[in-house]
């Protein structure tokens, strides 16, 4: 499943390679692909038609791109946005628009300038795409998603607050998406190993220091995906499998139950986490004695 770094490659993608062009057509070859759009496939490629991408956004999972009516000459601001997530599967790619439609492309967008074309490709089709009227700013479909670390909105100080009043465990306070979005469940146990912390801590016994590092963590986990993800920008494909680089050369604990701790040496141990699984350093990340599972 694609996690926030893989998301914000694709959206760095489309900055580069959609930003200031106008839709010609939008072509929607699985009506599943925008269920969220509630007045159907129709009415999806009708409002697309004729659009500018201004701009290229996300908050945690979620892209979307602000749209102005007609072409950018009009001095105007964009007010609404096309919205996307990628779900499990979903891929937006761009190329040649002559080249063969794959069986797995859900929505395919042309452009004006007869330039390289958009397609939003989505194997097991969770992901989805809508028209957000009034959506630039944030699409009101997600005003309910906290900031994510990477925003200019993001506020340390007081996500502390919020997640130390929470009484809940740690882990489960990261994967909460009313407190902070984007994080899941491979950066949560990367992160928790950076700062040293069984993922069952409960969130009151947590110092600020503690959260903070927790945090730096979290930065650098999303940095190191982003170094990685992020060698082909300029190429024309914007690409995201969920299986990057990264999670095979870079990851501490995730997924290696059993083998030894980068940093210790002692075995990585796995536990049953809300029907997921969580990895962690027995002697870096000791057991709470009262956690919260
Ligand atoms: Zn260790």
């Amino acid at each position: 499943m694609p996690e926030l770094p893989e998301v914000e490659v694709v959206r760095r993608g489309l900055e580069l390679h959609v930003v200031g062009r106008t839709i010609g057509s939008a072509e929607v070859l699985h009506p599943r692909a925008v269920r969220r759009h509630a007045a159907g496939p129709d009415d999806f490629s009708a409002a697309a038609r004729g659009l500018t991408i201004t701009g290229a956004c996300r908050r945690g999972k979620y892209l979307w791109l602000p749209v102005l009516e007609g072409t950018q000459d009009a001095p105007s601001v964009a007010e609404d946005a096309l919205l996307a997530h990628l779900g499990m599967s979903g891929q937006l790619l761009l190329g040649d628009p002559g080249r063969p439609v794959s069986p797995h492309v859900r929505v395919r967008f042309t452009f004006t300038d007869s330039g390289p074309d958009l397609r939003f490709t989505d194997q097991r089709t969770f992901g989805h795409l809508a028209f957000a009227p009034g959506g630039a700013e944030l699409p009101p479909a997600i005003a309910h998603i906290a900031p994510d670390p990477l925003e200019a909105a993001f506020d340390l100080a007081a996500l502390t607050q919020r997640i130390r009043a929470r009484r809940t465990g740690i882990k489960r306070a990261l994967l909460d998406q009313s407190l902070v979005s984007g994080i899941g469940n491979i950066y949560a146990d990367e992160a928790l190993w950076r700062a040293r912390l069984h993922w069952a801590r409960p969130t009151e016994t947590l110092t600020r220091r503690q959260i903070a590092a927790l945090f730096t963590g979290v930065h650098e986990v999303f940095a190191e995906a982003l170094r990685a993800g992020g060698t082909s920008f300029d190429s024309l494909y914007v690409n995201v499998d969920g299986e990057s680089g990264y999670f095979d050369r870079a990851l501490a604990v995730y997924g290696r139950a059993g083998e030894p701790c980068p940093r210790c040496g002692a075995p990585v141990r796995r536990d049953p986490f809300m029907n997921r699984s969580s990895y962690s350093c027995p002697v870096c990340q000791p057991r709470p004695r009262r956690g919260r599972w």
